[in-house]
């Protein structure tokens, strides 16, 4: 596994400390390639901070980044304690921070982690995917075996979709830019468009088709 890659622009490093996730998209490139840019992004060890600065200062000049990316071959706020730790580090170079989330971040802490997060990130972009709860499980399969669920009172994939839609609207309060995404080659255009009004009915006006 490598923790600091190039995909496209060389003015973007994305970040991959994790290959654990609570879904199993359809669509998830995991499940088609071990790796982009060149990088192999699948496998290994998880980081610490050093081993995740050592990956960074091997891409070069740490100041030519203008944006720095956690995201990866996983969901990444499992690493929210690396996160936290890398914050302020990582903004030394002056780049600004995005997290790529699926925005199941509290559920997998069992507590609300959004005011941590928003101190060391600048933007995040959350997975939306989905226009209800029903297609969300189709295509975003969320792995019951990985979602914490005290008591077994909620079906997982309910809980999934339900804290990601929570994720979604209380972003705006902790993070200077919130988008929410979907993939395009999945949804019909009528979805699309129903993923879109649901964003905007959360508060999130940034929308992007992947
Ligand atoms: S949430 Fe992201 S990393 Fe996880 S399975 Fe879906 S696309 Fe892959």
């Amino acid at each position: 596994m490598e923790y600091a890659y190039i995909y496209g622009d060389v003015r973007r490093l994305y970040l991959n400390v994790t290959n654990r996730c609570t879904n199993r998209c359809s669509f998830c490139v995991r499940y088609k390639t071990e790796g982009l840019g060149g990088s192999v992004l699948w496998g290994g060890m998880e980081p610490d901070l050093a081993m995740l600065q050592a990956s960074v200062l091997a891409r070069g000049d740490f100041e030519k980044f203008r944006e720095i990316v956690w995201c990866g071959y996983g969901e990444p706020t499992y690493r929210l304690d690396l996160i936290g730790q890398a914050a302020s580090w990582l903004r030394r170079c002056g780049a600004k921070i995005r997290l790529n989330t699926n925005g199941h971040a509290c559920l997998i802490h069992g507590r609300d982690v959004l005011p941590e997060l928003g101190k060391a990130v600048d933007a995040v972009s959350v997975s939306l995917n989905a226009p209800n709860a029903r297609r969300y499980e189709e295509l975003c399969r969320p792995d019951a075996g990985s979602i914490p669920n005290p008591g077994g009172k909620a079906r997982p994939e309910l809980l999934a979709w339900d804290a990601m839609l929570d994720f979604l609207w209380r972003a705006p309060v902790y993070f200077e830019n919130v988008q929410a995404s979907v993939v395009g080659f999945t949804l019909s255009t009528e979805e699309i468009e129903s993923c879109r009004l649901l964003a905007r009915s959360l508060g999130v006006k940034q929308f992007r088709v992947r």
